[in-house]
This record gives C-alpha cells, sequence and structure tokens, in this order.
C-alpha cells in the first residue's frame, strides 16, 4: 500500500504534463508488472486525429521513450489504426484484448476533453484489484490534471494563460539555440529539431464597438468562438495564449516566414469569412516575429506587438510580419541598434 502512496505523491508533485505522463507509466510499471505500459494521446483534429505516446515503458527499462513532441502529424499513427483504443474512449470503459501479450486499454480523460489512453500489455489478463487500482490512480490523475488546467488556463476560452507563456517561451527557446549550435557546426539536413520558432500576436479590430453594441456577453461569445476557429487552424503542438482582453498569442514552430505568414493568414481569412451569432463579420490583425537567440518573452512579444501595431495603424485585418516591415523600411531595426551597442 505504502507503494501505491509513494507513486501518488510523485505523480502530484509535479506541474510540468511532460513529467507526469512518464511518472504515471512508471507507477503503473511498478505497480501491475506488465511486460509493457504506454500513454498514448489523440491529437489533431475530429476528421484527422492521430496517436502520439507520450510515455512507453518495456520491461524494467529505466527510461521512458516517447514520440518527439514535434514529430510530424502526417507520420502518426491513425485513430482507427487501433480499434480496441477507440473503443475504450468511446465506451469510457477499459478494454481487454485476450491474446499474447494481453492487451488492457484504460481511457483517459480530462475536465475538457478526450485525452487518450492507457495500455497496459502484460502475459495474462489484469485481475479485478489491478483493474480497480488503475483505475484509482487514472481518477486522481484525472483531478490532478484539472487542478493543472484551472491555474494554467483562461477559464472563458480554455487556452492557457499568460502566466504559463514565460516558462514555455524559455523551454522553446532553449531548442531554439541549440538548433542554431547544431546548424552552424557540420551541415546537417535540415529536419524538424532545425525548424525555427515564431511569435504572433492576434488582436482583434474594433472590438469595443462590438461590446458598445451587443454587450459584454456577446462579446464574451466571440471570444469563445474565436478561440475555436484558432485551434483548428493550428496544429496540436503549437501553442495558445489568451493573454488577456481580445489579445492573443501562437507559439509556434515553423520553416520559414513565409510559412508562419501563411498560418496566421490561414486565421486571418477564416476569421473574417465567420458568421459571428448576431455580430456578423469581425476582423483580426496579426502581428508575428521569428524567435531569435538571447530573445526574452518580452523582447519577442514586443516585435510581434510592434507589427501588429503597425496592422492596426494601416487598415486593420491583415498579417504583418515584423521583419518584413524591416526590409520594407516600415519599421526601425532595433536589434542593429542593440549590436552596435553591444560590439
Ligand atoms: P483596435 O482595432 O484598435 O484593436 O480597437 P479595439 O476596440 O479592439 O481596441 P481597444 O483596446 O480600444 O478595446 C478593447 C476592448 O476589449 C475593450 C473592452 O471593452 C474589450 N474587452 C476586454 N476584455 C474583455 C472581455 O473579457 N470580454 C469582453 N466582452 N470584452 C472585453
Ligand atoms: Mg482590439
Ligand atoms: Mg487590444
Amino acid at each position: 500500500m505504502s507503494k501505491v502512496v509513494d507513486h501518488l505523491a510523485e505523480l502530484t508533485g509535479f506541474r510540468d504534463r511532460d513529467v507526469l505522463d512518464t511518472t504515471l507509466a512508471g507507477a503503473l510499471r511498478d505497480l501491475l508488472q506488465p511486460l509493457r505500459v504506454a500513454i498514448h494521446r489523440c491529437v489533431g483534429e475530429d476528421n484527422d486525429r492521430r496517436w502520439l505516446t507520450r510515455a512507453r515503458l518495456e520491461g524494467a527499462e529505466a527510461a521512458a521513450s516517447a514520440d518527439p513532441l514535434w514529430v510530424e502529424f502526417d507520420s502518426l499513427p491513425g485513430l482507427h489504426d487501433y480499434p480496441a483504443r477507440v473503443c475504450a474512449i468511446e465506451t469510457h470503459e477499459p478494454v481487454s484484448v485476450a491474446g499474447s501479450p494481453h492487451v488492457t486499454v484504460f481511457p483517459l480523460f480530462t475536465d475538457r476533453d478526450v485525452a487518450g489512453v492507457v495500455e497496459v500489455e502484460s502475459g495474462g489478463a489484469l485481475d479485478a484489484e489491478q483493474q480497480r487500482l488503475v483505475a484509482s490512480i487514472l481518477r486522481i490523475y484525472r483531478n490532478f490534471q484539472s487542478l493543472l488546467d484551472y491555474s494554467e488556463r483562461d477559464t472563458l476560452t480554455g487556452l492557457l494563460n499568460r502566466k504559463t507563456f514565460d516558462e514555455a517561451f524559455y523551454k522553446l527557446s532553449s531548442q531554439t539555440t541549440e538548433a542554431s549550435a547544431a546548424s552552424s557546426g557540420e551541415r546537417r539536413q535540415k529536419n524538424a529539431a532545425q525548424q525555427a520558432h515564431y511569435i504572433g500576436v492576434l488582436d482583434i479590430d474594433h472590438f469595443k464597438s462590438v461590446n458598445d453594441t451587443y454587450g459584454h456577453l456577446i462579446g464574451d461569445e466571440v471570444l469563445l468562438l474565436l478561440s475555436r476557429l484558432m485551434r483548428s487552424c493550428f496544429r496540436y503542438h503549437d501553442r495558445l495564449y489568451r493573454f488577456g482582453g481580445e489579445e492573443f498569442v501562437v507559439l509556434m514552430r515553423c520553416n520559414s516566414d513565409a510559412d508562419a505568414g501563411r498560418a496566421f493568414e490561414r486565421l486571418r481569412t477564416s476569421v473574417a469569412a465567420y458568421s459571428f451569432p448576431q455580430v456578423g463579420r469581425i476582423t483580426v490583425s496579426v502581428g508575428f516575429t521569428e524567435l531569435k537567440p538571447g530573445d526574452t518573452p518580452s523582447s519577442a512579444f514586443e516585435r510581434a506587438d510592434k507589427a501588429v501595431y503597425w496592422a492596426k495603424t494601416h487598415g486593420r485585418n491583415q498579417v504583418c510580419s515584423h521583419a518584413d516591415l524591416i526590409r520594407r523600411g516600415e519599421l526601425d531595426d532595433d536589434s542593429k541598434v542593440g549590436d552596435v551597442e553591444l560590439f
């Protein structure tokens, strides 16, 4: 019993969700001694959902393996490649598949949506006591995830809140620094690890008049619907934030300025084409910039914000790249001034 309590203490001791999944897999491995245990998440949109492996432990392996966070979406297996997992999610019940090995699939939910499954492979079927133990641990895991959601997410839209931005930013920018160090060494093929990161700031145009005309509740509904459009326009690993009011931020990984611009343009056009109940059409202005080594959250945000400001003062309803505005002489290149002062 004390072993179970130890695992629960460890499980609830982390705020980092990557570590949380690894810890859950470790706890189940120690308690059930299966051949293999894995946590798979459903990612993607309704019509194209895939399985992302968050943690997999084989036998007595010391460290769990997982799909890289930025894995190519198309390389992941489709939802229906694993019927037992789909069945567990649809029925909200564990599914047991006899065979060698015996596979037991437990559904994993959060308060917001289907999260994925825990898959346990063992020599024989799990007995009733083991099944109850897993179900109890998963309930605690789910409650803990809800607590994390409560502190990390905006209550209206469910997007990440501003206070989680800095941590995510530093995690990403350390990858950017590593990637640029790698590419400046021997020439390597351009791969996912060497892609750049971008930050985009999005601000609704004339939102005050939406509130003034239709009231705050309708204004809130617009914010909620906009957050849904954002989710459908970006990929599962892009990070979407509501920074406050009618200002949103996206942290994303992309090959180039042009690719990032296309992603934001896709969002801009889908917002402009969407008919918001009562309000009708609204538009957004977006500014974006590539993260550079040495950036702080505020320096990167400031560049994207300058590009939004430019968009606002030049007609709104457009996507502006900070680098492009500098190239065109529309904005001053502050980084050059910094370089001169430093060296
Ligand atoms: P611009 O095109 O220059 O961005 O104009 P704007 O009217 O969108 O910008 P401004 O900053 O003047 O107004 C933002 C408005 O957003 C003010 C406030 O009424 C509204 N707002 C801020 N937070 C919320 C919220 O949580 N809910 C609702 N409904 N409205 C909000
Ligand atoms: Mg606005
Ligand atoms: Mg604003």
